[in-house]
């Protein structure tokens, strides 16, 4: 699934084939309408996917950004500003090319479900082959209340006091730190990998409670929290499964990862275990990790 370096690097790479561009039109797989017309919605949200492309044809991308796993397509039109807001899902990728044969991997080419055509030239193209990803238009970012819910970006400075009162709240306390770091409202964009990663640099075992944690020791997990995800988006992301950035490329975080999907501590030898946390399988080494 993609975490946050590799949302950011989708972004980065995305934006200069999309930043003042006008969607001249938009069309939708026919898997998608079907979806729609069984109640199920896949991919665009909150409305039906021809009130979805008649409704964002016309506008300009005015900018293209990141907030924690979202990406924010900041919309103009002589009416005033709208926001697009896609989520990647498990396997959501974007191609900006000319004919879908630029597309070279079967499996994205044979998923493409919207295609935006641009002004300058370019289609801008939607693939998701599990079809978990997400496209919502609104008027503005308060329209959609979990969006408002989210603790701040990782990187901005009101990150880490909002993460210490959150360790601080009855309902945290107990928890198993993992599971805590892991939760959206606590640290925006902290995954599976950056949160089993970041419990291994500090020897913290996955399930111990968030009480039993010094206050010392959670500014030390956060910073590395924070140092693990800005390595990644300087390496390009992990490329774990289905993720691929814009261009169909692939980030080489997973070649420094040193306790995701590992077998073998690399510290000490011992077999590395696993868990179940809060529904996701933590891997951490029962011998360093206390
Ligand atoms: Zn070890």
């Amino acid at each position: 699934m993609p975490e946050l370096p590799e949302v950011e690097g989708v972004v980065e790479s995305l934006r200069p084939f999309v930043v003042d561009q006008t969607i001249l039109s938009v069309q939708i797989s026919e898997q998608l309408l079907k979806s729609h017309q069984q109640g199920k919605q896949a991919i665009i949200k909150g409305e039906s996917p021809a009130d979805f492309a008649q409704q964002v044809t016309g506008y300009r991308i005015t900018a293209l950004t990141r907030r924690s796993k979202y990406m924010f397509f900041e919309l103009m039109d002589g009416e005033g500003a709208a926001l697009l807001v896609g989520h990647l899902g498990m396997t959501g990728a974007w191609f900006p090319v000319h004919e879908l044969s630029e597309i070279t991997e079967t499996k994205f080419r044979n998923h493409v479900h919207v295609i935006f055509q641009l002004s300058g030239g370019y289609s801008l193209v939607y693939s998701d082959i599990r079809r978990f990803g997400e496209m919502r238009l609104l008027n503005q970012v308060e329209d959609h209340p979990p969006l408002m819910l989210m603790a701040p970006e990782p990187f901005s400075e009101e990150g880490l006091p909002h993460y210490l009162a959150m360790a601080k709240l009855s309902k945290y306390k107990s928890k198993p730190i993992k599971a805590f770091i892991m939760d959206g409202h606590v640290i925006s964009g902290c995954g599976n990998i950056y949160a089993t990663e970041a419990l291994f640099r500090m020897k913290i075992h996955p399930n111990r409670q968030v009480s039993r944690i010094s206050e010392k020791s959670r500014i030390e997990l956060y910073k590395a929290i924070v140092e693990v995800l800005q390595e990644s988006i300087n390496r390009g992301g992990s490329s774990i499964s289905d993720y691929r950035n814009v261009n169909g490329g692939a980030g080489s975080m997973q070649h420094f990862l040193k306790m995701y999907g590992k077998k073998v501590c690399p510290v000490c030898e011992t077999p590395t275990k696993q868990l179940v946390i809060g529904g996701r399988t933590s891997t951490y080494c029962p011998n360093c990790q206390k």
